[in-house]
């Protein structure tokens, strides 16, 4: 029989004394438990907003999930039963803590068209690229180590560097990805104030949540920098196979396999639900990864990577790729023509890839203000104050045109812009 744990009594000494502590232990009997690492724990923006934007009558431009209406439902279907048909007794077991053998040889077909040469031992499968970033963060830093990230950074890394209680420090972005220059004087005055600087956290294509990607020419001066200062590059690439007119750009992992932890995810090229990802890293690293891993979850899932597997060595993975290529392309020509002609005050970017735009609203507007408005509009966005470790950024917002179809992208806009009309009028 297991016991039910018994709450501290409010009473007992040692525990918050101010009104406001004791109504929080009131509503949360174990707060003075948590660990110092949950104080920077938070509900992320999109999180708390997705209860309201799947509402069918709101057009969400909000989330990044992948339109998946195109997936050969019936021929998944039929690999997950044979899958359990042929192989139900390695399906339904424990694994390996490194991933299933057979799919790290594949995810090496699949990297191949960004350049990487790696071997089936460099790579560790994950439970998503979320996960990896939470086994990278949690083998390197340290409470108060920096972690050197994009202004603005994806909002499920951040919670994981706040997580581990990391201090992120932003470094600007430009149309063509990280600034060198900038890049170079942030490290050069961390270094000055005594900062240890672990990692540098980087989303090289079609980033998210800024649409740009780092030119290739950046790709080899930015490594040059980070090695110099001796920071690892953790290069976070669930969108690099997903350009709309664009072939894919050679991989920052491509250029050198020693100062690189390159990140990979089935998310966004087959489907999120399988949970499937992957890490590779150099030799000691993937050492403790796999460690990690260990620790957290066992194993992967093997009925997961054995669908996976199946379905690249089975089925056109990289037609498939190809449809969703154009199905996201003819969404962002939607989107960027909707602003064009509702928006025009406002300024952003035509992503050439990926699923975002980062929009810039006029002068004065707050976007995390604005959004209990937008919502009632029928109409959501994720502000721009999610992307950034001080929660500045209600300037921009961020417009997802990954989900909806081409017409709900273009009303959503439209009722977009009469709420920035009635802002502006305040
Ligand atoms: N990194 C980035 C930049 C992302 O946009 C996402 C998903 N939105 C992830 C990592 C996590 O993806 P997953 O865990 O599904 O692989």
């Amino acid at each position: 029989m297991t016991s039910q744990p018994v709450p501290p009594r409010e009473t007992s000494g040692g525990h918050p004394t101010s009104s406001a502590a004791a109504a929080g232990t009131r509503l949360d009997p174990w707060l003075s438990s948590y660990a110092d690492r949950t104080h920077g724990m938070r509900s992320s923006e999109i999180r708390a907003l997705f209860a309201v934007a799947n509402r069918p009558e709101v057009v969400s431009l909000a989330g990044g999930m992948p339109f998946l209406d195109g997936l050969p439902m019936d021929v998944i279907g039929d690999l997950a039963q044979r899958v359990v048909a042929t192989r139900g007794l390695q399906a339904l077991q424990y694994g390996s803590g490194q991933g299933d053998e057979t799919l790290r040889e594949q995810i090496l077909d699949v990297m191949r068209l960004e350049g990487i040469d790696a071997h089936p031992d460099d790579v560790v499968v994950t439970t998503g690229s979320q996960q990896a970033l939470d086994l990278v963060t949690r083998i390197f830093v340290d409470p108060g180590d920096v972690v050197v990230a994009e202004a603005p950074s994806y909002v499920g890394a951040l919670g994981v560097f706040r997580a581990y209680q990391a201090d992120v420090v932003h470094t600007p972005i430009d149309a063509d990805g990280l600034v060198p220059e900038a890049l170079e004087a942030t490290l050069t005055e961390l270094a000055a104030a005594g900062r240890r600087v672990k990692l540098l956290y980087t989303v090289p294509n079609f980033h998210n949540p800024a649409g740009v990607s780092l030119a290739v020419a950046r790709r080899s001066q930015v490594l040059e920098i980070a090695q110099r200062h001796g920071v690892l590059v953790v290069e976070d690439n669930p969108y690099g196979l997903l350009g709309f007119d664009v072939e894919p750009r050679p991989a920052i992992r491509s250029l050198d396999d020693a100062g690189v932890i390159y990140l990979g995810s089935f998310s966004k090229t087959i489907a999120p639900g399988y949970r499937v990802g992957w890490v590779v890293a150099p030799h000691a690293v993937r050492e403790k990864l796999v460690l990690a891993s260990e620790s957290a979850i066992l194993c992967p899932s093997n009925a997961s990577q054995l669908a996976i597997s199946t379905y690249l060595s089975t089925c056109d993975w990289r037609g498939q790729i190809k449809a969703y290529r154009e199905q996201y392309r003819e969404r962002r020509d939607a989107m960027v023509a909707a602003l064009a002609e509702h928006l025009p005050e406002a300024s952003w970017n035509v992503p050439d890839g990926g699923f975002y735009t980062w929009v810039r609203l006029p002068e004065g507007l707050d976007a995390k203000d604005m959004l209990p408005r937008a919502v009632t509009a029928r109409v959501a966005y994720v502000p721009g104050t999610a992307f950034y470790f001080d929660g500045s950024g209600a300037d921009h917002m961020r417009l997802s045109f990954c989900y909806p179809t081409p017409e709900r992208i273009r009303e959503g806009v439209r009722r977009l812009a009469g709420v920035v009309a009635g802002e502006r009028e305040l």
